[in-house]
């Protein structure tokens, strides 16, 4: 098999400095300007590597439509105010989202919408997606726009990068990556280590090989947005694969073609993720003067939101066979078996409101 143009370009490196650190070759790959993942192919649909809940079904992005639009109202109906989507995908939820909302057109009007995305190839498919509306283009949060702030995130922090931690005799060493005698890359232990303050408790009773997972560059970004939203006030919402909970586990995998393959074989072919913690977003976004809601699960935000009386009013008038869809969409969504669990919510906003589903009681 041919050698992807990202391998040579990681041997180079580690050819010249030693072995890298997980969490840089996971930036490597993900990120790098002309071979990463996201800058290349097509990766999400059925057809591609994976498929998000917005791709699933149109009630997704309308439910966090209307979610968007209480925070609005609570807010005091702001006449200007940054509706903001990290990795944005498609454009598919902002797409459903801002059509859920046009029932109270001020709501547009008053947005300045705000994306936040890497990929040259994905930003002009949300061109094509948005068209007709007025939206500016970031590719990091450092500079969003100081104002009242609205702001997604699905599905997002998986793909920033992890540092991995492995035990062995006591010591909990970095997980890197080196190229083995048969000229593979490879896994290695790295001498560095992590002081122990940080590990979740109970670590001295976890076997030699168990892992622990952080993400230093998660964290930053949450306590970044938790900053901007103490400062200009607002909401923000993270949705993603993860545990409520910092634990023990190896949950860095590599997906091509909805299949999990080796994260070494071809860099930059695959989808690197990893399961986000959310209790380490809460307790960083905790820092700055702000609510950071307990994690949720997706059902429970979504049932919580309307998801069940938006899948009736979508069916009412449909045709049987269409109906069975949208029963099937509410069960991916919802389902415990399938994104209903897995997916987890985070709800972080100003301590002046407090947004849908945690004001219902
Ligand atoms: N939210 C979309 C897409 C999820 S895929 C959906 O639910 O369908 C991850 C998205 O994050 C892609 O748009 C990818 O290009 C973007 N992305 C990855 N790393 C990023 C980074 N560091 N900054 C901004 N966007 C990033």
């Amino acid at each position: 098999m041919a050698k992807s143009p990202l391998l040579e370009k990681i041997e180079k490196i580690i050819a010249a400095t030693g072995p890298i650190s997980l969490a840089e070759y996971f930036h490597i790959c993900m990120a790098h300007p002309e071979f990463g993942y996201y800058k290349s192919k097509q990766v999400i649909g059925a057809k591609a590597d994976f498929i998000t809940a917005p791709e699933i079904s149109q009630m997704f992005g309308e439910l966090i439509g209307i979610w968007c639009l209480d925070v609005w109202k609570q807010l005091g109906r702001p006449s200007e105010f940054a509706l903001v989507e990290l990795g944005p995908g498609h454009g598919t939820l902002m797409s459903d989202l801002l059509r859920a909302t046009a029932i109270e057109p001020d709501f547009i009007k008053s947005a300045q919408i705000t994306l936040v995305e890497t990929s040259v190839r994905l930003k002009e498919m949300q061109q094509q997606k948005l068209n007709g509306h007025k939206i500016q283009w970031q590719s990091e949060i450092s500079a969003l726009p100081e104002l009242p702030t609205i702001l997604v995130a699905n599905e997002f922090f998986d793909v920033v990068p992890i540092r991995q931690y492995i035990k062995r005799k006591q010591i909990w060493h970095e997980r890197g990556v080196e190229i083995n005698q048969q000229g593979a890359l490879s896994d290695i232990l790295l001498a560095a280590s992590i002081d122990t303050a940080l590990l979740p408790k109970g670590h001295e009773n976890e076997p030699n090989g168990s892992v622990f997972e952080t993400s230093p560059a998660r964290e930053a970004i949450a306590q970044t947005l938790a900053e901007h939203i103490n400062t200009h006030k607002g909401a923000a919402l993270y949705i993603d694969y993860g545990f409520k909970a910092s634990g023990f586990g190896d949950t860095f995998q590599a997906i091509s073609e909805h299949k999990a393959v080796s994260p070494f074989s071809m860099p930059g072919t695959a989808d690197l993720t990893s399961h986000v913690d959310f209790q380490a977003l809460q307790t960083a976004s905790q820092q700055s003067d702000i609510v950071a809601q307990d994690t949720i699960t997706q059902a429970e935000f979504l049932l919580g939101l309307g998801l069940l009386e938006r899948a009736g009013i979508l069916g009412a008038n449909a045709t049987p066979q269409r109906q069975d869809e949208i029963r099937a969409d509410v069960e991916r969504l919802a389902g415990p078996e399938q994104m209903g669990e897995l997916f987890k919510v985070l709800c972080i906003h100003s301590k002046d409101i407090t947004p849908a589903p945690y004001n219902l009681t």
